[in-house]
């Protein structure tokens, strides 16, 4: 099958009987939800986005199970060059979007699925690896959105799966049948699950013997029976069900999704089964997708980081101090930040390594480098972006009030007339104009997106913690130590 188009994709959603719940009720038409729309359009830009020849180099790739094109969001990375041009399609990404695109999910667990089941198979002669491959055609043949489903809820932290209180902390196994297993447990705020055609489920965690039931990976369409979503609100989000807000919500187009997904005992069959008690490859598979999804961060944060410099840029052009010196040299700090995240994911892509399976994987080291950047420059850059746009992306009045008739002032004046007046930009700059990218800002630095480009920075992909780790993990210290006697003369 061809490549789907955004249309394509967005009548493809509606097939599904995919059970949305927000605000204590079930959601029917959830594609055209106000509330959830924009995150939808955001996928669909991965669509549209492969059929704009501008784009065919970076968007589209042949791939390694047929040699037929697809969407590089469902590629396996056959090469350093790979690695890089994933990078520079995210970024090309949240350039057009300025929010979550949700598709890499998919991406970065088809790539650390194909080469932990590949190794999985080589130990014990299972055929995950085959399952696998079978299910990535697939998704490849019909362009396919996938959600790569890893975190858990965890509950009591200091506790290992099997041990915790209510064993549906962490996604398990609870029946296992000749024809497949059945599964229950949830992922927590799950990017794009809603939006997705299906889901690879993974384990969060290593895991030891008694957490046999938990170590456990499968794929799933996302209206199987007993699969179940409940929407995660953001900051601001009504205002996207308002009347006359589209500026107020500052990006009215795009935004991204996350949700709780719950499985309530839903079969598996054997075809789709990843892992299943292996749990020494549960780790691996944690820590492959931990890896790439870093190195995405070093693409997709760096695209929405252009548009929020673009829009501060512009902020300040409207109030009429962009030629003042400190200006420009915040600007600057906000560029040097925003590519050094850029070096960090290209680096990581650049120092690759194929995998025993054949695809490609990231350097560990410098992909925990990238994420960890990326939990403190977004927010510095916001900063530098509230700090030059100055108080009113946060006081203004609604744009309601700047359309409204009612009359305030003693000469007749109407509200929307006195909003006009007292904000207005720079000459030749106006008013509405400014209101946008000051809501947009807003929208950036503190609402729906801050989601994506301030919380998601700090979380998404593990925590800062979860990099400190594994950079203590790589850092290889010892190797350091015997560089430094070398040269000061120490021998033993
Ligand atoms: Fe893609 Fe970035 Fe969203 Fe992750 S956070 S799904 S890498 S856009
Ligand atoms: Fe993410």
């Amino acid at each position: 099958m061809a490549l789907m188009t955004a249309q394509e994709y967005i009548d493809s959603l509606r097939k599904l009987n995919t059970r949305v719940y927000m605000f204590g009720e079930k959601i029917d038409n959830w594609v055209d939800h106000p509330m959830i729309r924009p995150s939808i359009n955001c996928v669909a830009m991965t669509y549209a986005l492969a059929q704009d020849p501008q784009y065919a180099d970076l968007m589209t790739v042949k791939s390694s199970l047929t040699g037929h094109t697809i969407n590089r969001f469902t590629h396996l990375h056959q090469s350093t060059e790979d690695l890089m041009n994933k990078v520079k399609m995210q970024r090309l990404l949240g350039q057009k979007t300025a929010s979550c695109f949700q598709r890499c999910v998919g991406m970065d667990a088809f790539n650390s699925v194909f080469s932990t089941t590949f190794e999985i198979d080589e130990k014990y002669g299972t055929h995950y690896h085959e399952n696998f491959k079978k299910f990535l055609t697939y998704v490849q043949d019909n362009d396919l959105t996938v959600d790569g489903a890893m975190t858990d809820p965890k509950g009591d932290r200091s506790k290992a799966p099997s041990q915790q209180a209510d064993p549906d902390m962490y996604v398990h196994v609870v029946e296992r049948r000749p024809d497949g297993i059945v599964v229950c447990g949830a992922k927590c705020h799950q990017t794009g699950s809603i939006n997705s055609h299906w889901h690879i489920f993974m384990p969060t965690i290593s895991m030891g013997e008694a957490d046999k039931d938990w170590a456990v990976s499968f794929a799933c369409p996302t209206d199987a029976e007993g699969m179940y979503m409940i929407y995660g609100r953001q900051s601001c989000d009504t205002r996207k069900m308002e009347e006359d807000a589209s500026i107020d919500v500052g990006n009215a187009k795009f935004g991204g999704q996350e949700a709780l997904v719950v499985l309530d005992h839903v079969f598996i069959p054997n075809e789709y089964i990843f892992l299943n008690g292996e749990y020494e490859f549960a780790g691996m598979m944690v820590e492959r997708f931990a890896g790439y999804h870093r190195q995405s961060y070093g693409g997709c944060k760096v695209g929405v980081g252009d548009v929020v410099i673009g829009a501060t840029a512009l902020a300040a052009e409207y109030n009429g101090v962009e030629k003042a010196s400190a200006v420009k040299d915040k600007l600057i700090e906000m560029t040097h930040l925003n590519e050094t995240l850029y070096c960090c994911g290209i680096a990581c892509s650049s120092q690759g390594f194929k995998t025993k399976a054949g695809n490609y994987q990231i350097d560990l080291l410098l992909a925990n480098v990238c994420k960890q950047n990326v939990t403190r420059f977004p927010y510095e850059i916001v900063r530098l972006a509230e700090d030059i746009a100055g108080g009113l992306m946060v006081t203004m009045p609604s744009q309601k009030d700047f359309h409204s008739e009612t009359v305030v002032g003693r000469n007749g004046e109407t509200i929307g007339e006195i909003c006009n007046k007292y904000f207005a930009a720079r000459e030749g700059v106006s008013t509405e104009d400014r209101q946008r990218i000051m809501r947009f800002l807003e929208n950036m630095c503190l609402g729906a997106a801050a989601v994506g480009y301030r919380t998601e920075s700090m979380h998404g992909a593990g925590s800062p913690q979860a990099q400190r780790i594994m950079i203590a993990r790589q850092g290889n210290i010892q190797e350091k130590k015997k560089l430094a006697k070398n040269i000061a003369g120490i021998q033993k």
